[in-house]
């Protein structure tokens, strides 16, 4: 069996009329998550790596959009045009397969981009010598016969009754003589091969489909396939934004770090307040949607910033992202500093935080280190904070 040469043949020739008129042509070409649906089909194929050629029959009016859709596939494929019917260009691409004469062809639909390696792997091993194979799933859905008005005449017993879908696999000799002899009987209005190959007398079984494996057909199967793909697809847009900052550390009575005062024998020397960790989460969530950084905003220069509260800078910094399609994820605050202690006062931080941001508390985190008393901040010369803040743009929202 593994060494069996194999060929697929995609049938990409229709007008896919049941599709509508599309500027991107007929319902193969038709985009969908960014893509032709035929690229997809024959990335399937070519991934799978059980074919050795993949033969696809093409409209002769598609010869631009099938170069188009095949860049990045690979080798191994061979174009060829197909005719009126669906039963034509299958038997022109089965003639295209003279040469290599394979010992099993799979014959394909274009528009079933969703097929997979184990349902092309399942039909492969069940085609044979005077035995094709097809995909097939149970019908799920109790079956009504009804008049053209909608009037119901009987329920139909769906017991022992499969949706056939392709890639429908058969020896090669025995297919491509099943359809020349329909062709030489006049018989032209097959509608899949395991039609033309039980008409011709071979044994045709049915193997595991794929739920997946579906046929787009109208626009609204197209429309339905391309929301999917976008939606399993998309990124995530998830941001991080870092800040830092650093105050002096002059005589004085207290400092206020993340909107907390809290009594000291020095203060914190500097724009507005001096909280660093404040200017620090500003910067961070500033950094989410590239608005720059608290400077640019509340330039040091002007005075009315002079001894201001930094729980401005931190709102209006939330606004700027809002206002770019952000939602806030987590803040995170460490500071750097030998004194004050921060044990006593981290949960009142965390609160401030989270009511200025809007955050849960369990969404908020303040820590604190020190520098091991070396370099500024352990010659307790200054106070340095850094915080991170994650954001989810693509809720804009102006
Ligand atoms: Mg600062």
């Amino acid at each position: 069996m593994a060494d069996r040469k194999c060929a697929a043949i995609v049938v990409a020739a229709g007008r896919g009329e049941r599709a509508g008129q599309s500027a991107e042509g007929p319902k193969q070409y038709r985009l969908i998550g960014g893509e032709a649906v035929l690229t997809r089909t024959l990335r399937a194929f070519a991934a799978s790596g059980l074919v050795d050629a993949i033969v696809v029959v093409i409209h002769p009016d598609d010869h631009a959009r099938y170069a188009a859709c095949i860049e990045g596939i690979g080798s191994g494929l061979i174009a060829t045009t197909g005719g009126a019917t669906r039963q034509a260009s299958v038997r022109a691409g089965l003639e295209a397969l003279s040469e290599l004469r394979p010992d099993v062809v799979l014959i394909h639909d274009a528009a079933r981009p969703f097929v997979d390696t184990a349902t092309i792997g399942r039909v492969m091993a069940a085609a044979g010598p005077g035995c094709g194979a097809l995909p097939g799933v149970a019908v799920a859905d109790t079956l009504k016969r009804a008049q053209p008005d909608g009037a119901i005449l009987a329920t139909v017993d769906r017991s022992g009754l499969y949706g056939a879908q392709t890639p429908q696999g058969f020896a090669y000799d025995d297919i491509r003589n099943a359809h020349n002899k329909a062709v030489g009987e006049g018989l032209l209005g097959f509608t899949d091969d395991a039609a033309i190959a039980e008409w011709a007398g071979l044994t045709v079984r049915l193997v595991e489909g794929g739920a997946d494996n579906v046929k787009l057909t109208r626009q609204d199967d197209i429309a339905r396939a391309d929301r999917f793909l976008k939606g399993t697809e998309a990124m995530i847009d998830v941001r991080t934004g870092n800040g830092y900052d650093v105050h002096q550390l002059v005589p004085g009575d207290h400092v206020t770090l993340c909107g907390i005062r809290i009594d000291h024998d020095n203060a914190l020397l500097g724009h507005s307040d001096a909280d660093v960790g404040l200017h620090a989460l500003t910067d961070a969530l500033l950094a989410t949607c590239g608005a720059g950084d608290i400077g640019d905003h509340f330039p040091p220069s002007e005075p009315r910033w002079r001894g201001a509260a930094s729980h401005i800078f931190v709102r209006r910094a939330m606004e700027i992202v809002r206002d770019s399609g952000g939602r806030v994820c987590n803040a995170d605050v460490t500071l750097i500093l030998e004194a004050p202690k921060i044990a006593p006062h981290r949960a009142a931080m965390r609160e401030a935080i989270a009511e200025m941001t809007g955050l849960s508390i369990e969404r908020v985190s303040v820590k604190a280190t020190t520098n091991e008393t070396i370099g500024f901040v352990g010659r307790r010369e200054g106070i340095a904070a850094i915080a991170t803040a994650s954001v989810v743009y693509g809720d804009r929202t102006s």
